[in-house]
């Protein structure tokens, strides 16, 4: 298997290219990094460089948070309606710009133009979404139960927060803490990953376009994560911190977060289990398998990770998922027909190919696929793997790529020890048309999300988030804004005794 596709970058892509800022974003000015250091950003489709980027030091980083501290009481006292009317701009003008948007991360990350359109949708909408929530947080008063005081709850903005973002889903997953906190009324630090910064950069720019006032957003990619941003975890001026992003650096980061004391959000990874009982629709269960498994190549913190089916059913859940992926388009994520883009990069796609490996050498066999694709690019074929033990390498770590394994089960009991064996708990699916079953299962999973009949879970208005491994927080909902929110009681008399 071959993809052919063209590698020279088109003039639109080149003029939209040529808009994005290539500087660091530092008290409303984009400007180089003090070192004069650049850093390429590729297109994982070709393995060429797109743009050069300013690379932040740790004399950026430190610049990008006196300009958040700077402004921070201003910001925190500005009026909630005018906060929430730049991240309704925004997201107006985000929308304005959907193709754009969607062009850039198809051309940074990989994924195909349409799921980068459902991107910007998803990621549009946290904007409107906390616009929204901006205008409608509430405190509390109410009376002592002796009576002898009344009790006022207001909440605050937390301060100055730094943002740390993946490379997987660019836009999504930086409005989805920048629209929380600029609703909030925090100034912010984002550092996007330094594979896919441009939707960041040009985002950045809509948001100062929107009116959002110098220094509440400041934006420093950098080839130099821990250096840049340690520094920053270490400053007492730094209130709160954001990340989103694999488990081992969210472990690291805890950690140095403690010598503050900060107060923290972790989106971290995931193991999600898809659950298909024998009396499923099973041909619903496929397409769910699809949606759970293939969308963003694979490479979602959501992504199933580990189909287990009920014996009854698994060959032919097997067959009917397979005829499926193998029909599905690889190629660059520009082309029309691509369903299928490249991994990010040639590690991604080698872990993957070493995880398909390891199966099929312990006894499992590919239904379909089960190799690396041929050409420029880090492509892999969408695999199928049936027969797959438990306990095998491939069920314990996040595959991040195009591939499902199944592994049977015969007992709800079976299944419900299969699935919380994983130290993460972040997403699942359960497919089952016994309600009672799909509530109990509800209980029963260590998670914190759960689809029931359903492959696409992800939403502004739900609150995202895991339990164990996967993190600690939510975002999105009435819960995302609260992350950026300290909650302060003030005591005074009851006026009937004073
Ligand atoms: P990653 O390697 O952990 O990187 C995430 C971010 O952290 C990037 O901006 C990265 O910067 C930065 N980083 C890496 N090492 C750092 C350090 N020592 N100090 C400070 N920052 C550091 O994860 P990834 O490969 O980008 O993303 C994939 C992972 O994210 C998967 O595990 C996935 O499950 C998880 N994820 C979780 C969610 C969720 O909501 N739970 C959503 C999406 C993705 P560089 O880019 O410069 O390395």
């Amino acid at each position: 298997m071959t993809v052919t596709a063209a590698t020279e970058l088109s003039e639109r892509e080149l003029a939209l290219l040529a808009e994005v800022p290539t500087g660091l974003l530092i008290a409303g000015v984009w400007r180089p990094a003090a070192s004069g250091k650049t850093f390429d950003v590729e297109d994982p489709s070709t393995g060429k460089v797109l743009l050069t980027l300013a690379d932040a030091g740790p004399e950026d980083g430190a610049a990008a948070l006196d300009a958040a501290v700077a402004v921070q009481d201003e910001w925190a006292a500005t009026a909630p309606r005018v906060r929430a009317e730049i991240l309704r701009r925004a997201f107006d003008m985000v929308i304005a710009r959907a193709d754009d948007f969607a062009l850039l991360m198809t051309l940074e990350m990989g994924k195909p133009l349409a799921e980068a359109r459902g991107e910007v949708t998803y990621g549009a909408e946290f904007l409107r979404w906390f616009s929204e929530e901006a205008v409608r947080s509430f405190g509390r008063f109410s009376s002592s139960p002796e009576g002898t005081s009344r009790l006022l709850v207001q909440k605050k903005p937390v301060g100055p927060c730094l943002l740390i973002t993946p490379w997987n889903f660019p836009l999504a997953m930086a409005t989805r803490k920048i629209a929380p906190a600029v609703a909030a009324g925090c100034t912010m630090v984002l550092k996007p990953a330094n594979l896919t910064p441009l939707t960041s950069q040009l985002f950045a720019q809509i948001m100062m376009d929107a009116g959002l006032p110098a220094g509440v957003l400041n934006v420093i990619a950098t080839s130099t994560a821990g250096e840049v941003t340690g520094p920053l975890i270490k400053d007492n001026r730094l209130r709160k911190l954001s990340f989103t992003g694999s488990t081992p650096v969210g472990r690291r980061l805890l950690a140095d977060a403690s010598q503050n004391v900060l107060r923290t959000s972790m989106e971290l990874g995931g193991n999600a289990p898809f659950l298909v009982f024998a009396d499923a629709d099973l041909d619903a269960a496929v397409d769910g398998a699809m949606a759970a498994k293939m969308r963003n190549m694979g490479e979602a913190c959501t992504a199933a990770n580990r189909f287990i089916v009920q014996d009854t059913v698994a060959d032919e859940f097997a067959a009917k998922f397979a005829v499926k992926m193998a029909a599905m388009t690889t190629g660059r994520g520009t082309e029309p027909d691509t369903k299928v883009g490249p991994l990010i990069d040639a590690k991604s796609r080698d872990k993957v190919h070493s995880l398909v490996s390891d199966a099929l050498a312990d006894g499992a066999s590919a239904v379909t696929g089960g190799a690396p694709v041929d050409g420029p690019g880090y492509f892999y074929q969408p695999t199928v793997l049936k027969g797959v033990e438990p306990g095998a390498r491939i069920l314990s770590e996040e595959i991040f790529g195009p591939v499902a394994p199944i592994v049977t089960f015969k007992t709800e009991d079976e299944a419900v020890a299969l699935a919380n064996d994983t130290e993460y708990g972040l997403a699942s699916y359960v497919f089952t048309q016994n309600l009672n079953r799909g509530l109990r299962m509800a209980d029963r999973l260590e998670v914190g999300m759960m689809g029931l009949n359903a492959g696409v879970i992800s939403n502004a208005a739900a609150p995202f988030g895991g339990v164990k491994q996967s993190g600690m927080g939510r975002e999105g909902s009435v819960e995302g804004i609260a992350e950026y929110q300290y909650i302060q009681y003030i005591g005074m008399p009851s006026p009937h005794n004073a």
